[in-house]
Protein backbone atom coordinates (compact mmCIF):
# COMPACT_ATOMS: atom_id res chain seq x y z
CA UNK A 1 0.00 0.00 0.00
CA UNK A 2 1.21 3.55 -0.17
CA UNK A 3 -0.53 6.14 1.94
CA UNK A 4 0.36 9.50 1.05
CA UNK A 5 -1.22 12.47 3.04
CA UNK A 6 -2.27 15.98 1.36
CA UNK A 7 -2.40 15.64 -1.83
CA UNK A 8 -4.55 18.68 -1.73
CA UNK A 9 -5.34 20.03 1.51
CA UNK A 10 -6.91 17.62 4.15
CA UNK A 11 -7.24 14.57 1.32
CA UNK A 12 -5.07 12.03 2.16
CA UNK A 13 -4.88 9.15 -1.09
CA UNK A 14 -4.61 5.61 0.27
CA UNK A 15 -3.29 3.38 -3.02
CA UNK A 16 -3.96 -0.48 -3.04
CA UNK A 17 -3.56 -2.75 -5.50
CA UNK A 18 -2.99 0.23 -8.00
CA UNK A 19 -6.53 1.31 -6.74
CA UNK A 20 -7.19 4.87 -5.28
CA UNK A 21 -9.43 5.42 -2.32
CA UNK A 22 -9.42 9.19 -0.98
CA UNK A 23 -9.76 10.16 2.92
CA UNK A 24 -11.19 14.11 3.19
CA UNK A 25 -10.84 15.24 6.14
CA UNK A 26 -14.61 17.27 7.02
CA UNK A 27 -14.30 19.34 10.30
CA UNK A 28 -13.07 16.37 13.10
CA UNK A 29 -14.70 14.00 10.59
CA UNK A 30 -13.40 11.62 7.54
CA UNK A 31 -15.33 11.27 4.31
CA UNK A 32 -14.28 8.39 2.35
CA UNK A 33 -14.17 8.37 -1.41
CA UNK A 34 -14.35 5.02 -3.17
CA UNK A 35 -13.99 1.53 -1.75
CA UNK A 36 -11.51 0.04 -3.33
CA UNK A 37 -10.79 -4.08 -2.82
CA UNK A 38 -11.97 -6.51 -0.40
CA UNK A 39 -9.17 -6.95 0.86
CA UNK A 40 -8.27 -3.01 0.94
CA UNK A 41 -10.10 -3.14 4.16
CA UNK A 42 -7.02 -3.65 6.35
CA UNK A 43 -4.74 -0.77 4.68
CA UNK A 44 -7.78 1.09 5.28
CA UNK A 45 -7.98 0.76 8.74
CA UNK A 46 -4.35 1.56 9.06
CA UNK A 47 -4.42 4.73 7.06
CA UNK A 48 -7.27 6.16 9.34
CA UNK A 49 -4.82 5.18 12.15
CA UNK A 50 -1.44 6.72 10.62
CA UNK A 51 -3.80 10.06 10.90
CA UNK A 52 -4.42 9.47 14.57
CA UNK A 53 -8.39 8.34 14.30
CA UNK A 54 -10.21 5.36 14.98
CA UNK A 55 -12.61 4.27 12.46
CA UNK A 56 -15.81 5.44 14.46
CA UNK A 57 -14.71 9.25 12.78
CA UNK A 58 -15.68 8.41 9.38
CA UNK A 59 -19.24 9.92 8.63
CA UNK A 60 -19.84 8.09 4.77
CA UNK A 61 -18.39 6.99 1.61
CA UNK A 62 -19.20 8.26 -1.80
CA UNK A 63 -18.58 5.80 -4.52
CA UNK A 64 -17.82 7.11 -8.28
CA UNK A 65 -18.81 4.27 -9.61
CA UNK A 66 -19.97 1.30 -9.61
CA UNK A 67 -17.39 -1.38 -10.86
CA UNK A 68 -15.87 -4.20 -8.37
CA UNK A 69 -12.56 -2.15 -7.72
CA UNK A 70 -14.36 0.95 -6.00
CA UNK A 71 -17.08 -0.85 -4.15
CA UNK A 72 -15.18 -3.49 -2.69
CA UNK A 73 -15.20 -2.49 0.81
CA UNK A 74 -18.49 -0.86 0.69
CA UNK A 75 -21.03 -3.66 1.93
CA UNK A 76 -18.47 -4.01 5.26
CA UNK A 77 -18.11 -0.87 5.72
CA UNK A 78 -22.06 0.13 5.78
CA UNK A 79 -22.44 -3.08 7.43
CA UNK A 80 -20.16 -2.17 10.33
CA UNK A 81 -18.95 1.01 10.41
CA UNK A 82 -23.07 1.73 9.91
CA UNK A 83 -22.46 4.44 7.09
CA UNK A 84 -24.38 6.08 4.33
CA UNK A 85 -23.11 4.89 0.95
CA UNK A 86 -23.51 7.64 -1.60
CA UNK A 87 -23.55 6.87 -5.47
CA UNK A 88 -24.96 8.04 -8.34
CA UNK A 89 -28.37 6.86 -9.11
CA UNK A 90 -27.46 5.63 -12.15
CA UNK A 91 -24.73 3.39 -11.18
CA UNK A 92 -26.34 1.70 -8.25
CA UNK A 93 -27.63 -1.29 -9.88
CA UNK A 94 -24.28 -1.87 -10.85
CA UNK A 95 -22.57 -1.46 -7.88
CA UNK A 96 -25.02 -4.31 -6.42
CA UNK A 97 -23.74 -6.14 -9.83
CA UNK A 98 -20.20 -5.39 -10.01
CA UNK A 99 -19.33 -7.73 -12.64
CA UNK A 100 -22.21 -7.09 -15.01
CA UNK A 101 -20.30 -3.91 -16.32
CA UNK A 102 -20.94 -2.77 -20.18
CA UNK A 103 -17.97 -2.52 -21.76
CA UNK A 104 -16.92 -1.18 -25.48
CA UNK A 105 -14.85 -3.28 -27.06
CA UNK A 106 -15.85 -7.58 -27.07
CA UNK A 107 -12.57 -8.44 -26.74
CA UNK A 108 -12.51 -7.90 -22.92
CA UNK A 109 -9.05 -10.50 -22.01
CA UNK A 110 -7.52 -9.53 -25.08
CA UNK A 111 -6.06 -5.62 -23.54
CA UNK A 112 -4.37 -7.09 -21.10
CA UNK A 113 -2.61 -10.00 -22.74
CA UNK A 114 -1.52 -7.71 -25.54
CA UNK A 115 0.15 -5.54 -23.05
CA UNK A 116 2.44 -7.59 -20.94
CA UNK A 117 3.22 -4.48 -18.42
CA UNK A 118 -0.63 -4.88 -17.24
CA UNK A 119 0.08 -8.07 -15.81
CA UNK A 120 1.71 -7.20 -12.95
CA UNK A 121 -1.25 -5.09 -11.89
CA UNK A 122 -4.13 -7.02 -12.73
CA UNK A 123 -3.01 -9.75 -10.65
CA UNK A 124 -2.17 -7.45 -7.88
CA UNK A 125 -6.08 -6.74 -8.29
CA UNK A 126 -6.88 -10.60 -8.49
CA UNK A 127 -4.44 -11.23 -5.38
CA UNK A 128 -6.80 -8.27 -3.43
CA UNK A 129 -10.38 -9.50 -4.08
CA UNK A 130 -11.06 -8.50 -7.24
CA UNK A 131 -13.01 -11.75 -8.11
CA UNK A 132 -14.50 -11.80 -4.51
CA UNK A 133 -16.69 -8.57 -4.72
CA UNK A 134 -20.21 -8.67 -3.08
CA UNK A 135 -22.66 -6.41 -4.37
CA UNK A 136 -23.77 -3.74 -2.08
CA UNK A 137 -27.42 -4.26 -1.25
CA UNK A 138 -29.79 -1.61 -2.99
CA UNK A 139 -31.03 -0.88 1.13
CA UNK A 140 -27.60 0.29 1.58
CA UNK A 141 -27.33 2.97 -0.81
CA UNK A 142 -28.11 6.43 -0.93
CA UNK A 143 -28.31 7.15 -4.73
CA UNK A 144 -28.03 11.12 -5.78
CA UNK A 145 -28.33 12.79 -8.90
CA UNK A 146 -26.65 14.55 -11.11
CA UNK A 147 -27.09 18.32 -9.15
CA UNK A 148 -26.18 17.30 -5.69
CA UNK A 149 -24.11 18.47 -3.00
CA UNK A 150 -22.31 15.28 -1.03
CA UNK A 151 -20.91 15.26 2.40
CA UNK A 152 -17.57 17.31 2.54
CA UNK A 153 -18.91 20.08 0.21
CA UNK A 154 -18.01 17.97 -2.89
CA UNK A 155 -19.96 19.18 -6.08
CA UNK A 156 -21.02 16.02 -8.30
CA UNK A 157 -19.58 16.52 -11.98
CA UNK A 158 -21.13 14.02 -13.87
CA UNK A 159 -19.25 12.39 -16.16
CA UNK A 160 -20.98 10.00 -17.98
CA UNK A 161 -18.96 7.07 -20.31
CA UNK A 162 -16.71 4.62 -18.27
CA UNK A 163 -20.07 3.48 -16.59
CA UNK A 164 -23.16 5.49 -17.38
CA UNK A 165 -23.74 6.61 -13.78
CA UNK A 166 -20.15 8.04 -13.37
CA UNK A 167 -19.41 11.07 -11.32
CA UNK A 168 -16.62 12.80 -10.59
CA UNK A 169 -16.53 15.04 -7.28
CA UNK A 170 -15.12 18.89 -7.27
CA UNK A 171 -13.75 20.07 -3.87
CA UNK A 172 -13.69 23.68 -4.45
CA UNK A 173 -12.48 24.31 -1.34
CA UNK A 174 -9.40 21.82 -1.77
CA UNK A 175 -8.90 23.23 -5.61
CA UNK A 176 -9.27 19.73 -6.32
CA UNK A 177 -11.46 17.46 -8.80
CA UNK A 178 -11.78 13.48 -7.46
CA UNK A 179 -11.76 12.03 -11.07
CA UNK A 180 -12.66 7.94 -10.41
CA UNK A 181 -12.38 6.46 -13.78
CA UNK A 182 -13.03 9.10 -16.17
CA UNK A 183 -9.83 10.35 -15.79
CA UNK A 184 -6.81 8.44 -14.77
CA UNK A 185 -3.13 8.71 -14.50
CA UNK A 186 -2.36 4.43 -14.83
CA UNK A 187 -4.47 2.65 -16.86
CA UNK A 188 -4.47 -0.65 -14.67
CA UNK A 189 -5.59 -2.70 -17.92
CA UNK A 190 -2.83 -1.60 -20.23
CA UNK A 191 -0.07 -0.26 -17.69
CA UNK A 192 0.19 2.79 -18.96
CA UNK A 193 0.70 6.11 -17.43
CA UNK A 194 -0.06 9.61 -17.93
CA UNK A 195 -3.53 11.68 -17.81
CA UNK A 196 -5.77 9.22 -19.67
CA UNK A 197 -8.71 7.51 -20.45
CA UNK A 198 -9.08 3.54 -19.79
CA UNK A 199 -8.78 1.11 -22.02
CA UNK A 200 -12.21 0.24 -24.07
CA UNK A 201 -12.31 -3.33 -22.59
CA UNK A 202 -13.59 -1.68 -19.48
CA UNK A 203 -15.10 1.20 -20.58
CA UNK A 204 -18.81 1.43 -21.54
CA UNK A 205 -18.83 4.26 -24.18
CA UNK A 206 -15.54 6.00 -24.65
CA UNK A 207 -16.67 8.86 -26.94
CA UNK A 208 -19.26 9.66 -23.87
CA UNK A 209 -16.03 9.53 -21.62
CA UNK A 210 -14.01 11.47 -24.19
CA UNK A 211 -17.02 14.64 -24.11
CA UNK A 212 -17.00 13.83 -20.22
CA UNK A 213 -13.47 15.38 -20.14
CA UNK A 214 -14.67 18.86 -20.83
CA UNK A 215 -16.35 18.61 -17.64
CA UNK A 216 -13.06 18.12 -15.41
CA UNK A 217 -11.52 20.70 -17.37
CA UNK A 218 -14.48 23.36 -16.80
CA UNK A 219 -14.12 23.15 -12.51
CA UNK A 220 -10.41 24.69 -13.26
CA UNK A 221 -9.27 22.63 -10.34
CA UNK A 222 -5.54 22.86 -9.88
CA UNK A 223 -5.28 19.12 -8.83
CA UNK A 224 -6.78 16.32 -10.12
CA UNK A 225 -6.98 13.10 -7.95
CA UNK A 226 -7.69 9.96 -10.27
CA UNK A 227 -9.27 6.61 -9.75
CA UNK A 228 -5.82 4.40 -10.62
CA UNK A 229 -2.44 6.11 -10.73
CA UNK A 230 -0.80 9.25 -9.24
CA UNK A 231 -2.16 12.93 -8.15
CA UNK A 232 -2.05 15.86 -11.36
CA UNK A 233 -1.39 19.06 -9.71
CA UNK A 234 -0.94 21.03 -12.88
CA UNK A 235 -4.67 21.71 -13.52
CA UNK A 236 -7.91 19.69 -14.78
CA UNK A 237 -7.73 21.67 -18.16
CA UNK A 238 -4.30 20.22 -18.85
CA UNK A 239 -5.52 16.86 -18.03
CA UNK A 240 -8.55 16.63 -20.12
CA UNK A 241 -6.48 17.78 -23.15
CA UNK A 242 -3.96 14.92 -22.06
CA UNK A 243 -6.67 12.55 -21.70
CA UNK A 244 -8.64 13.29 -24.85
CA UNK A 245 -5.57 12.10 -26.64
CA UNK A 246 -5.66 8.71 -25.57
CA UNK A 247 -5.11 6.27 -28.21
CA UNK A 248 -7.37 3.18 -27.26
ZN1 LIG B 1 -13.88 1.64 -13.35
ZN1 LIG C 1 -11.11 1.38 -11.45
Amino acid sequence: MVFQRDVAPGIHRLEHAYTNQYLVEVDDRLVIVDAGLPRSYGPLVEAIHHLGHDVDVVSALIITHGHFDHVGTARRLAKHWRIPVHIHRDDAWLAAHPYRYAHQNATRLGVPLRNPSSWKLLSSMAFAGAFKVRGVDAAQLTTFDDDAELPGGAEVIPTPGHTFGHASLHLPDRDAVISGDALVTLDPYTGAHGPRLIAGSATADLERNRASLDAIAATGAKSVLPGHGVPWHHGAAAAAERARHTDS
